[in-house]
């Protein structure tokens, strides 16, 4: 699972629980930023095969810290605690409903993981291996990265009262991380190394991240005229 992770994040943003969307995009990608890190620190494994499986080249065959179920419910936890310290400090409106968002979210990327990994995720250390494999299947594996991503960016539209030019701006958003899907899905290429792979899930995450800072920001031309 990809982009698809993203329309948790879009889903889950409301004017109630003022969670910027930022903060949404890392926590539905936590655990991958978890995961890159101890990757590239060469505690967790990653071999990366060409048609490993027909929509994905990762062999994760030790990542027990990251991607395990206890590890996840840990590190959603972690994550749901640590939102209102983390609030306080760029002065964000916190609630503890926000705060239990937050650990659902990061959640969320298990359960998702859950559909399109092999079975390569532990319930507990590197025992007891589920995941029932949607990436054998390249097409419906990418149709429901797509289904998911549209229904989050449509909840996304209808929850968040947005400018116009910013309505336009977060569908352009979703289109590009469609075409980023189709990248991963489709597009050929030779394997990168478990290193080269866990950077550039740093820096495409990270920029992710950067484009949903400043979708927030998008203000109508009018209301910057007014001003
Ligand atoms: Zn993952």
């Amino acid at each position: 699972m990809f982009v698809g992770h993203y329309s948790v994040a879009f889903a889950a943003k409301s004017k109630k629980n003022e969670i910027p969307l930022w903060v949404l995009f890392v926590a539905v990608q936590f655990l991958d930023y978890i995961w890159a890190t101890l990757v590239l620190l060469g505690v967790e494994k990653l071999r990366v095969i060409k048609g490993f499986t027909a929509g994905s080249m990762l062999d994760s065959y030790f990542h027990p810290y990251s991607h395990s179920l206890i590890a996840a419910i840990t590190w959603s936890v972690i994550a749901a605690l640590a939102y209102k310290p983390l609030c306080s400090w760029p002065g964000y409106g916190y609630t503890k409903s926000a705060a239990l968002i937050v650990g659902v979210t990061v959640f969320s990327h298990w359960v998702l993981d859950l559909i399109a990994h092999p079975r390569d995720l532990a319930i507990y250390d590197n025992k007891w291996k589920v995941g029932f494999g949607l990436w054998k299947y390249r097409d419906p594996e990418f149709a429901l990265e797509i289904v998911l991503l549209a229904c989050g960016v449509i909840i996304y539209i209808t929850r968040n009262v947005m400018p116009t030019i910013r309505e336009g701006v977060v569908v352009a958003f979703g289109i590009a991380l469609v075409i980023v899907q189709i990248g991963d899905t489709y597009v050929p290429r030779n394997p990168l190394t478990d290193k080269q792979t866990a950077m550039g899930v740093w820096i495409f995450y990270t920029l992710f991240v950067i484009l949903a800072f400043s979708l927030e920001k998008v203000r109508s031309r009018r209301k910057i005229v007014s001003l």
